[in-house]
């Protein structure tokens, strides 16, 4: 097991940059995710990392160990694809068993840790089977006992619970992060789906087109995004037109007006003019009566579409001025009766749980 540091590290591709300047230091034994869109780079850093691809800039060490010059084989990197890349002509046994094969690994020891291996990943009773007789979820967990069975200090998996449906996704990522605990293998993980992301990881980097956008615990990303762009990518937000006037230095806030609410924020600096309002469905309410500012500022509204969710609600709500905002209940039968198109009502705006942007959605104020 190894930590792994990566400093500066720049990919191009022709003219363009796959991954552009990445500093990331990731601790032993950690479940690390690299999350963002489809092409910001994501399985570009895997690969770099990996040794597929060699970064024309910047380096990369695994523990105290420079590995910018050593080949894939030699890096003790254990890896899983989106596609398994099972040999379909061998049995369980032989697939996992490839690795230390090559390795020239005595055929006792082989026998030995191919087992463990499988009893890690509970297929040892399937041993002779071939792949193609198993499950997609049984089959993913012969390329992650195969990733294992070779002790790597380094887990890297790429998507690799996009090829299974949504339930058997929501089981493996579970067997994953377990396993991942259990053996304590440093893993750095690919994904775009935010939600697995959420769920699996000790930590996040989120990119975008190349460039390292945020790194931080999944509730610090989820809750204090350093951008719009990471507030958009990870969950649902708001982000309500505000208008900054009038700092005070000596006590570091602001006087902001959502619409016709004017309220009281702490800033980190000086500023003043258009600002992003950004809060998440949850963190808003809904009210009956309306009111102004004060300890409980409140936005009138009305009602666009409500819809039923099972145990929540997601309510539409055209706020003055045109923009719409969208909150979410909890669900209850009185409450859902109540609710509907056209009706008035009052928007809780929850100023202390807001982040607040820059006009351009770059920097956090607040
Ligand atoms: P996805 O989720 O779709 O797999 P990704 O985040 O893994 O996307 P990458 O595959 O790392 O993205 O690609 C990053 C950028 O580099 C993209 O703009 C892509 O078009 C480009 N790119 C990737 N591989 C190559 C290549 N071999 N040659 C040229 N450009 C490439």
């Amino acid at each position: 097991m190894q930590d792994v540091k990566i400093e500066q590290v720049t990919k191009y591709f022709g003219e363009a940059k796959g991954i552009d300047r990445a500093n990331l230091h990731i601790a032993k034994g950690e479940f690390f995710t690299l999350l963002g869109p489809s092409g910001c780079g994501k399985t570009t850093l895997l690969r770099t990392l990996a040794g597929f691809y060699q970064q024309e800039e910047g380096h990369i060490y695994f523990g105290d160990k420079n590995v910018d010059r050593v080949p894939v084989h030699k890096r003790n990197i254990g890896m899983v694809f989106q596609n398994y890349a099972i040999f379909p002509h061998l049995t369980v046994f032989e697939n996992v068993a490839y690795g230390l094969k090559a390795r020239s690994i005595g055929k006792a020891d082989i026998e030995k840790r191919v087992m463990e291996a499988l009893e890690v990943v509970e297929l040892a009773h399937l041993r002779d089977r071939q792949p193609s007789q198993m499950s997609g979820g049984q089959q993913q967990r012969i390329a992650l006992a195969r990733a294992i069975v070779i002790q790597p200090d380094l887990l890297l998996m790429d998507e690799p619970l996009s090829n299974l449906d949504a339930k058997l996704r929501l089981k493996m990522r579970a067997e994953i992060r377990d396993l991942q605990k259990r053996l304590n293998i440093t893993t750095i993980y690919v994904t775009h789906d935010q939600e697995e992301a959420l769920a699996v990881s000790d930590r996040i980097a989120v990119l975008e087109q190349g460039v390292i956008q945020q790194v931080g615990k999944p509730d610090e990303i989820y809750l204090s995004p350093v951008n719009r762009f990471v507030a958009n990518f990870i969950g649902t937000t708001n982000f309500i037109d505000a208008e900054i006037g009038r700092y005070d230095a000596a006590s570091r806030t602001a006087t902001m007006r959502i619409c016709d609410v004017t309220v009281t924020v702490p800033l980190l600096r000086a500023y003043e003019g258009k600002a992003i309002y950004s809060i998440r469905p949850e963190q808003l309410s809904l009210s009956d009566t309306a009111g102004g500012s004060g300890a409980e500022p409140r936005i009138a509204g009305t009602v666009e579409t409500v819809t039923f969710l099972g145990e929540k609600v997601e309510i539409s709500v055209r706020l003055p001025g045109g923009q719409t905002v969208l909150i979410s209940e909890r669900s209850s039968a009185g409450r859902n009766r109540q609710l509907a198109g056209g009706k008035h009502v009052s928007v809780r705006i929850h100023p202390e749980q807001s982040v607040i942007f820059d006009q351009h959605g770059k920097e956090v104020l607040k």
